[in-house]
């Protein structure tokens, strides 16, 4: 889905997608992409594509796919929607980390529904919205109504970001419901959830390898965060099946050259995915040049927001 930003708030135009998709439930087909059944003209709006900007440019999305970008003016097909600049028409930011924004919030009931319309009047198609951890009702509340709304942002699946973290790196959660790895809550949190849980942030010391391979046999995509492991338990946990880690450099203990620690292990493994808080105020510019240096398979997650 492309979407125009910073001016011709989609949420504005009458454009509702073929297929409501507010909650994917259970459902083990995977999620249909919907396609705009009206050819939609952006006239005089900012391409970026390719990783290159082309400036005031007349633009047709059939079926959505572009078919036609012209410097000059082009006329409309019958029945098209015209959306005019000026804006930036670009594709779609996936959000994987996302607690809330502009007082929505991802563990009150009822709060993504308006969230996944702000986030799309931001540029971004697609989140997962990030659950934290909570004294089990609480978090089992909040998993059983993460639905989007069916105009707004995809909800892609459920981020959770706990709760089997550590107390010693709360960031600025606060670490009561913090806890060792306990199966029978996950399986509540895997049954109570509407969407499935796809990525889930875990300490490395909260868990023992053959728990990190039971989770990954569920399906879930596991994170590195909130921790103080050595460097040889966070070089276990990716062994174990870890993939990725949440936050790079944040709620974890920094490198030292005789404690490496998580941070060291992340950099000697360039496989692993590192999402980063590139808002120049949680991490320096060097750390996350080397840490975008190290990696030599697994990708850097930008995340523009901290929470
Ligand atoms: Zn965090």
């Amino acid at each position: 889905m492309a979407v125009l930003i910073e001016r011709g708030n989609p949420q504005d135009t009458p454009i509702e997608p073929d297929i409501a998709l507010p909650c994917l439930r259970k459902d083990p087909a995977p999620p249909t992409i919907p396609r705009m059944s009206v050819p939609i003209h952006f006239r005089q709006v900012d391409l970026a594509t390719g990783g290159r900007m082309f400036t005031r440019r007349h633009v047709l999305v059939a079926n959505g796919s572009i078919t036609t970008v012209s410097p000059t003016p082009i006329e409309s097909p019958p029945g098209a929607l015209v959306v005019d600049g000026p804006g930036i028409l670009a594709q779609g930011f996936v959000d994987t980390h996302v607690h809330g924004r502009r007082g929505f919030d991802v563990m009150r009931p009822g709060d993504v529904a308006p969230l996944s319309l702000d986030l799309l009047a931001q540029g971004v198609t697609g989140f997962l919205p990030t659950v934290v951890a909570a004294p089990p009702d609480r978090l089992l509340a909040a998993l059983s109504a993460t639905c989007g709304d069916p105009r707004g942002a995809r909800v892609l699946g459920i981020h959770a970001e706990g709760p089997f973290l550590s107390p010693d790196q709360p960031g600025m959660f606060p670490p009561d419901a913090f806890r060792d790895y306990d199966r029978a809550l996950w399986h509540d949190m895997l049954a109570t959830a509407v969407s499935p849980i796809r990525l889930m942030t875990v300490a490395a010391e909260r868990l023992t390898p053959a728990q990190i391979d039971e989770l990954s046999a569920d399906g879930v995509t596991l994170s590195l965060g909130h921790t103080n492991a050595t460097y040889a338990q966070a070089s276990a946990a990716f062994d174990a099946g870890v993939t990725r880690v949440t936050h790079a450099y944040n709620a974890m203990p920094g490198f030292h050259h005789r404690a490496p620690g998580a941070v060291g292990a992340l950099l000697d493994r360039g496989d692993i995915d590192a999402e980063l808080i590139l808002d120049g105020v949680h991490v320096a510019r060097a750390p996350a040049r080397i840490l975008a240096a190290t990696r030599t398979g697994g990708n850097i997650v930008l995340r523009p927001q901290p929470g």
